[in-house]
């Protein structure tokens, strides 16, 4: 806690007093203010429990597989229960569980109105070797806590965590449900993700707005460029590449071994680049990046949709960044090879995974037949994996929860932008746009590539004094949304 988060709060606590000791109208005064965050914010201590929920939360090993997310779930109960609020264990499999709570605005509830805080409670694993610090130690160096999950996601699940209990603390009078949602397997996407969650337990948590992991606050040069809002994301689809062939003796070798050609077949696929395809908010986000780029490469984000330079202007603009260029295309990276039983045997069979990426309403099956047509090899099969993730709907640019995420994020980060964004990676938003909730994705914490690209790697950290800010931000975002006066 620092000097200035101190005077915040009593500052918050005296204009909590203030406010409590007025009757609740009086008339020939005025209302209190409609809308202040500063309350929810400033409730006491609430950045110190934040920082320690974070701390606590990263020491919970929840490494998926195999995930063990009940300790997580059952540690963010007792901080709930601690604060007078009900939650519920929602149990998913063995060990596995999420957790959920309401803050109630009427007596009927209106799910349609409700808005949702939603946060996975699973990590990706570690390659502990290749740490410096224990990935489980939540250690805090040079201004920075270290820990798997410090971003992804257990920041949002401790930065929701504040916002939920801020509004109770400051007793705020919230004008729709706010729903606390902490999920499981969501890096595994596997039986006890979201889509469980939804159907065994959709009554507990159904809403018509939700902010979840997606979209980030996109520092440059040490200041915030823009601020993506995720609004929808790609669709992940796993392909087997297949070779088949003669097994036999390692010291005779053939010409149909199945290593080889599943080497070339992968060769091919690797050079392969599928058509560009602007989806709505693809455009909306290049015509939105093009000023805030060096003139350079701004000059080709402009052209890109030109009849004459639009095709060189797409491989320039591609080449340029690997994540605009996902952006605008279905992509094929082939992640898992495997073949052989021993060194002195051809094997019979050779395998490879494609990890396919579509964007939201182009088919696999357009990706299959042009990969094939690539490959032309009758000794190689490729095989469409169950489990293909689905299309969701967008979320709408117009939504009034869209407009408040927007202008509180570029109020809050010095007019930066905020830009509707579609991401390249999963989240569960998808399943839940696929009910009829306007998900946006933001976690609110602003950060520079070098600490982006440490989620899902070596070394994940979050800055301590976007930590502070994100659960500020989000906070606004809320308040502003949720609560008519406190
Ligand atoms: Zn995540």
């Amino acid at each position: 806690m620092n000097g200035n988060r101190l005077v915040g709060t009593l500052t918050g606590l005296a204009a909590l007093m203030l406010v409590s000791s007025l009757p609740a109208t009086t008339p020939g005064i005025p209302q209190a203010a409609p809308v202040s965050a500063s309350a929810v914010a400033d409730a006491p201590g609430i950045h110190r429990d934040a920082l320690l929920w974070l701390t606590d939360l990263v020491r919970i090993n929840t490494s998926n597989p195999p995930g063990s997310e009940q300790l997580a779930a059952k540690y963010v109960a007792g901080v709930l229960q601690k604060e007078g609020i009900k939650p519920e264990i929602l149990d998913l499999a063995l060990g596995r569980s999420a957790v959920v709570a309401r803050l109630r605005s009427s007596v009927v509830p209106d799910p349609s109105k409700a808005l949702l805080l939603v946060a996975h409670l699973d990590t990706v694993p570690v390659e502990k070797t290749r740490w410096t610090v224990d990935p489980f130690g939540a250690v805090i160096k040079d201004g920075y806590l270290y820990g798997r999950g410090a971003v992804d996601d257990k920041g949002m699940l401790a930065a929701n965590l504040a916002v939920f209990v801020g509004l109770k603390r400051a007793n705020a009078h919230i004008n729709r449900d706010v729903i606390f949602l902490a999920t499981a397997d969501e890096e595994g996407g596997g039986d006890s993700s979201i889509r469980m969650l939804i159907s065994r337990y959709w009554d507990k948590f159904a809403a018509g707005f939700a902010i979840n992991e997606g979209g980030n606050v996109f520092m440059k040069n040490g200041k915030v460029q823009y601020i993506g809002v995720q609004a929808s994301e790609k669709v992940a689809v796993n392909v087997s590449v297949v070779a088949r062939g003669t097994s036999g003796h390692a010291s005779q070798p053939t010409k149909d071994n199945a290593v080889v050609h599943l080497a070339a077949a992968i060769a091919k696929i690797g050079s392969y680049s599928s058509p560009v395809h602007f989806t709505a908010i693809v455009r909306r986000y290049f015509e939105g990046i093009a000023p805030l780029e060096d003139d350079e490469i701004a000059k080709w984000i402009r052209s890109m949709d030109t009849p004459d330079r639009g095709e060189h202007a797409q491989r320039v603009v591609s080449d340029f960044s690997p994540l605009w260029n996902a952006m605008m295309r279905d992509t094929v990276a082939p992640t898992v090879l495997s073949a052989g039983v021993a060194n002195n045997v051809i094997p019979a069979e050779a395998r490879a995974n494609l990890n396919v990426r579509l964007l939201p309403g182009d088919s696999i099956n357009t990706v299959v037949n042009e990969l094939n047509k690539l490959v032309n090899d009758p000794a190689v099969k490729l095989e469409v994996q169950p489990n293909a993730g689905l299309a969701a709907p967008q979320s709408s640019l117009e939504s009034d929860f869209y407009n408040v995420i927007c202008q509180v994020a570029s109020r809050e980060f010095a007019g930066a932008p905020a830009l509707p964004f579609q991401s390249t990676w999963l989240t569960d938003s998808a399943q839940l746009r696929l009910h009829n909730v306007q998900a946006y994705g933001l976690v609110p914490f602003p950060l520079a590539d070098e600490d982006l690209k440490r989620m899902h790697g070596d070394d994940e950290r979050i800055p301590l004094a976007s930590f502070d800010k994100g659960v500020d931000v989000l906070t606004k975002i809320v308040t502003e949304f949720a609560v008519t006066r406190y």
